[in-house]
């Protein structure tokens, strides 16, 4: 990286879009912090928090948390990372216009802004068919697809042998709520960030390694 200062990126994209593998896959070439809510609050749920226990009626039911939770969450990460020199892609946040303005608020207090902003664009259906036959790692995170990506070994992770789950909102009627939420509250943040000149978006349609390249493409920019 040519800059000196962090470098802030958000991935924007429906559920299924492949935002948590392109976000991971990402940082790891550029050595960037991954900052997933979805995958925090799952952490939290599974530990049996107070937060997991405030999170997980509304995850189960595909609907957004109140932002207070969200932003007491991101503040506490953000302070304990030394937020000032960390470079990061935000994934599963800002969700709603309301999240997005508030993050705005949170980095322009810090001199602070985002750099870009990827989105993912991929339509309805496909998201459908991608996440319905979609199996996650509880302990590592990595997703496999039961047509598309299946593991070697039926039902178990690659990585370290754990039983893979079927996320309760990865079910269909629970999908398709999640992409109206999507439609509702989140597009309306790629318009924001639209007219701040920073979203760049990406065909999600392609397979995982063509469109790491395009996202990388798009990001050489700001190296
Ligand atoms: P994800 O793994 O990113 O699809 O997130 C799974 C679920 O976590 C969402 O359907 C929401 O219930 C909750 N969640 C994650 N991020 C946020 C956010 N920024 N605001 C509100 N709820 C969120």
């Amino acid at each position: 990286m040519t800059t000196n200062s962090a470098l802030r990126i958000i991935m924007l994209g429906p559920p299924g879009s492949g935002k948590g593998t392109q976000a991971t896959r990402i940082c790891e070439r550029y050595n960037l912090g991954h900052v997933s809510t979805g995958d925090i609050l799952r952490r939290h749920i599974q530990q049996g928090s107070e937060l997991g226990q405030k999170a997980e009626t509304a995850m189960a039911a595909g609907e957004l948390l109140p932002d207070s939770l969200l932003y007491q969450m991101l503040e506490e990460l953000y302070e304990d990372r030394d937020g000032e020199h960390v470079s990061f892609i935000l994934d599963g946040f800002p969700r709603s216009l309301e999240q997005a303005e508030a993050l705005e608020e949170f980095l322009q207090n810090r001199g602070q802004k985002v750099h870009q902003v990827v989105m993912l664009v991929l339509d309805d259906e496909k998201v459908v068919a991608r996440l319905a036959g979609r199996r996650t790692c509880p302990e590592c995170g990595r997703s496999y697809h039961l047509l598309a990506a299946p593991p070697r070994n039926e039902g178990v992770c690659d990585e370290d042998g754990t039983e893979l789950i079927w996320r309760t909102d990865d079910h269909e009627e629970i999908i398709r709520r999640r992409l109206q939420t999507y439609h509702q509250e989140t597009e309306p943040v790629a318009t924001f960030y639209q007219e701040q000149g920073v979203l760049r978006e990406v065909d999600a349609s392609a397979d995982m390694d063509q469109v790491e390249a395009r996202i990388a493409s798009g990001l050489k920019e700001l190296m």
